[in-house]
Formats: C-alpha cells, sequence, structure tokens
C-alpha cells in the first residue's frame, strides 16, 4: 500500500487540461492531490475558448459538444438552464441544440463543470498554480517537474496539456492571429493581408470588419481552399463501407464518392465526413508512414477545408467579402514577410508562376493555423532525456491512444501522458472536443488501474 496520497500533475490548463484534470476527478476513486500548472489567466478555455472575441462561434453545434465522457448533450443541457426561464421550453431546446453559441460561453460552462467537479471530490486536494512547467525528469522514481517560479513538484503521473504553447505566435512574420490592436488601426487601414484561408483567417477578418476596417482584404493560400459550410440543419452521421486500401489515394477517392453519392440523394456530403470521424483514429492508425505524410502535403488542405467547417451564416458573409470584391482569394505561396513603419511587404509565388512579386499591405496577420509547440524548454527536455519522442510528421509527440507518451525506446513511459492537439501526428483526428474528452477520459481510466488501491508504489521507469 502507498505510504502517501497519489499525486498527479497536469501541465496546461487550458481546455485540454483541465479536461483531464474532470475525467481524473470521475475515474480515481482513491484520494489524490491534483495540481494544475497554468502560467495564464485562461483556465478552462485556452487559446480556443478565451476571450479573443465575444462574437467567436463554436464550429461545432451546442448538441454535440460535451466535457463530460459519455454524457453527450451536457453543453446543451447546461446551455438550455442558463437560458431557461422555468417555462421548459421545448421549442427553445431544440432551437439551443442546432444553434452556434459563442466560444466564450463553452470556456464559462468548461470551468463550471470543473469546479463542480472539485466540489463533489472532498477527498480529492487541488492545487492551481500560476507558472510555467520548464521540466519535467525523475528522482528518486517520482516526476520531479520544475517551474519558472515556486517550488518543484514531485508526481506520480503527469499530464502534458500544453498544445499550442504560452501565446499564439507567427511563422511566417506577419503579425499573429488575435494579436491586441487599437481600433484606430483597423479604421486607418486601407489592406490587409491574411496568410492561409481557414478558420483563423475567417476569424481575423470578421474581427477586422466589426473593429472598422473596410478596405481590401487579400487572402492568400496555396491551394486556395475555404472553410465549408456545415449542413443547414444537424445531420446524422452517415457510416459507409471503406475499401481495405492503406493507399490515401484511394480512400480520398472512396470517400469523395460518397460524398457525391449521398449529394445524388438528397443527403448532404457532411453527414459522410460526420461519420468518418469516428474511425479516422483507426485509419490514420493503419496507414504507413509514407502514405501520412502523402495526406499531409497533398489532401490535408482539402480535407481541412470539409471537416473544419463553419456555421452557414459565416460561410454566407465570407462569400458576400469575396462577391462583393471587399475580399479577394489569390492562389500562391507567401516567400517572404518585411515589416515596413508604414505597413508590410509580402513576397508571393502565384500559383502557375515562378516569377516572385511583391504585395503591399496596411496590415498583415499570419493566419497558417495553430501547430503544437514542440520547441518549449519542457517538450525539449522531454525529448532530450529520452522520455518521448516526436512522431514522424513532427506534428507532435509519439504516442499511445491514450496519450500515453511512447520514449526514445518506443516503449510507453509509465505515468507520462500527452493529451489534445500534441497527439495529432500520432492520432491525427484528435483536435476538435469530442476526441479530446474521449482521450482524456482514457488516460484517467488508465492512471486509475496503473494507482489502483492494491496496486504497490512501484517506482517509475526512468
Ligand atoms: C481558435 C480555435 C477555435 C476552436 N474551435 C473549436 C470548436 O468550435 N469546436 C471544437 O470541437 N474544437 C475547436 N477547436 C479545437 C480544440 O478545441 C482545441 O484544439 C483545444 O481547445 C486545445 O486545447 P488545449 O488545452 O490542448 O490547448 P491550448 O488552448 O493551447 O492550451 C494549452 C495551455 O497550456 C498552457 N501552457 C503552455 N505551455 C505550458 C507550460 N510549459 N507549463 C504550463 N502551462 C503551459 C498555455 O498557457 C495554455 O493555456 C478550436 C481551436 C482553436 C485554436
Amino acid at each position: 500500500m502507498r505510504d502517501r496520497a497519489l499525486e498527479l500533475c497536469v501541465l496546461g490548463g487550458g481546455f485540454t487540461g483541465v479536461a483531464a484534470a474532470i475525467a481524473c476527478l470521475a475515474r480515481i476513486d482513491v484520494p489524490f492531490r491534483l495540481f494544475v500548472v497554468e502560467p495564464g489567466p485562461a483556465l478552462g478555455r485556452g487559446l480556443a475558448f478565451g476571450g479573443h472575441h465575444p462574437l467567436h462561434l463554436l464550429n461545432v453545434r451546442t448538441r454535440d459538444l460535451s466535457i463530460r465522457a459519455g454524457q453527450p448533450g451536457d453543453f446543451l443541457s447546461w446551455a438550455f438552464r442558463q437560458l431557461d426561464q422555468g417555462e421548459n421550453h421545448a421549442g427553445l431546446h431544440e432551437g439551443l441544440a442546432h444553434t452556434f453559441l459563442p466560444r466564450q460561453l463553452f470556456g464559462e460552462y468548461v470551468r463550471q463543470r470543473f469546479f463542480e467537479a472539485v466540489e463533489r471530490r472532498k477527498d480529492v486536494e487541488l492545487k492551481l498554480l500560476t507558472a510555467t512547467a520548464t521540466s519535467c525528469g525523475i528522482d528518486r522514481g517520482r516526476f520531479r517537474i520544475e517551474l519558472d517560479r515556486g517550488e518543484p513538484l514531485s508526481a506520480d503521473a503527469v499530464i502534458l496539456a500544453t498544445a499550442y504553447g504560452l501565446s499564439p505566435s507567427s511563422a511566417t512574420g506577419a503579425l499573429p492571429p488575435y494579436a491586441a490592436m487599437a481600433r484606430e488601426d483597423f479604421v486607418r487601414a486601407k489592406s490587409m493581408a491574411l496568410i492561409g484561408s481557414g478558420l483563423t483567417m475567417v476569424d481575423v477578418l470578421l474581427d477586422a470588419r466589426r473593429e472598422g476596417f473596410s478596405g481590401k482584404a487579400i487572402v492568400v493560400s496555396r491551394r486556395g481552399q475555404l472553410p465549408r459550410p456545415h449542413a443547414p440543419k444537424g445531420v446524422v452521421p452517415q457510416q459507409i463501407g471503406l475499401p481495405r486500401s492503406k493507399s490515401i489515394l484511394r480512400l480520398t477517392a472512396a470517400v469523395r464518392i460518397a460524398c457525391e453519392a449521398a449529394e445524388a440523394h438528397g443527403t448532404p456530403w457532411q453527414a459522410i465526413m460526420n461519420g468518418l470521424r469516428s474511425s479516422l483514429q483507426d485509419i490514420w492508425q493503419g496507414l504507413a508512414v509514407e502514405e501520412q505524410s502523402r495526406f499531409l502535403c497533398h489532401v490535408r488542405p482539402f480535407w481541412d477545408a470539409h471537416r473544419h467547417r463553419v456555421p452557414i451564416e459565416v460561410h454566407g458573409r465570407i462569400q458576400a467579402e469575396l462577391a462583393q470584391g471587399r475580399a479577394v482569394l489569390l492562389r500562391g505561396h507567401v516567400t517572404g514577410v518585411e515589416r515596413r513603419p508604414d505597413g508590410f511587404k509580402l513576397t508571393l509565388t502565384r500559383h502557375g508562376s515562378l516569377e516572385p512579386e511583391a504585395l503591399d499591405a496596411d496590415l498583415a496577420f499570419d493566419c497558417t493555423g495553430h501547430a503544437p509547440d514542440l520547441g518549449s524548454g519542457l517538450i525539449q527536455g522531454l525529448i532530450g532525456n529520452g522520455f518521448a519522442r516526436p512522431d514522424p510528421h513532427r506534428l507532435g509527440l509519439a504516442v499511445e491512444r491514450n496519450g500515453q507518451v511512447l520514449g526514445a525506446d518506443g516503449c510507453p513511459k509509465r505515468g507520462l501522458f500527452a493529451l489534445g492537439p500534441l497527439c495529432q501526428g500520432s492520432l491525427w483526428e484528435i483536435i476538435g472536443v469530442p476526441e479530446i474528452v474521449a482521450q482524456a477520459d482514457q488516460a484517467a481510466a488508465s492512471i486509475a488501474a496503473l494507482y489502483a488501491p492494491a496496486e504497490a508504489a512501484a517506482p517509475l521507469a526512468p
């Protein structure tokens, strides 16, 4: 038997970290001490559900979101209770189910569920630490986590939930998305370049319009793909039979044909995409690394545009921007961004051309999307000491399905987990709320099994 309480440490208190904490509170039925290390004020919200703009909408319908594993519809119940005036209005419930609510509201729900879960577990001691974890190693058979402030922590299990890192950054030299800007800068600007054409571009362009930007937006993207709209009403996911082929080109052709056939029979193609979602981790892990790379190189932009969709109203606003010439979409590749006193100078090569050309814009934003931060001292240290290794595509860390981290030797590291976007290269479909919640639940169940009361306190293998 242990001579002291189990200690768990969650590094990163964004959405994934809090989902992990909630799952541990639900799954581990012995008393334990829970440390959540998060330097910022966005506990439970992180980059996605924080305070960028109150009008940023979720890209998933209310009925399809829940922070509680095995309780679909929990966000809908919560949202309904916020709005219902006691009349148990069925129309309101149905309407809400299909609505895309503000992302900040979802963040509020996550925080509330977290504190409720803590409240229910009087035998769990929670410590929220405002700090950045700088390293994680092993000391006398336990994890030792160094922080940028305060005493180091010791823990029996560590969950890495640091995803996109400490703040949105720019890979191109343009302004990072969601950069704090004065309203006058938007009002004054006559032109704006947006590098990337996915969901981040949509956020940045619509924010700029709200802030008074009335100039021309030039959206530059290699493949020229824009996010597609959701179906007008929530659709029932349709399962399709896929070929047993391990060729990504054959698989994507099969998906395209299934979508076209569905449309021809009056079923929105979105139903096929939704139906695929639950098998995507299996499909991804069944592909050879070269096929996965082929997908990332050739298919990903098209996949992302169909998989990461926007509400119909938002889609309509982007289409109107293009139709009225207020925005243009250029297919091309930005090779340089120079920041000047009076604006930005971009160098871009248009699709089909070999000649680079210059593009001047008063403002320029990097909307190429958010990638997990593998460069932090914490993650680099774990890779350096052999506790972790990057996945073959260097999108994140090599992990098992439940997030258990694979070391340099390819073996799972007892008690060390990485969840959410950090697992994208290993699992692919793992950045959306339902997959993160399911993975957090699996990780918590594994930790519960590892540290079940009958289990002697075995030291951690280095
Ligand atoms: C803009 C945006 C909108 C999205 N909208 C939706 C949606 O509508 N529906 C949906 O299903 N999914 C959506 N997603 C996807 C998904 O929900 C996110 O992938 C998810 O929120 C990731 O959360 P996270 O906690 O892993 O990462 P992050 O939000 O990046 O949080 C990581 C946290 O770790 C902290 N941290 C970093 N390094 C350290 C360290 N060394 N020590 C301690 N703490 C550290 C950071 O401060 C941060 O708070 C969206 C994603 C984005 C980016």
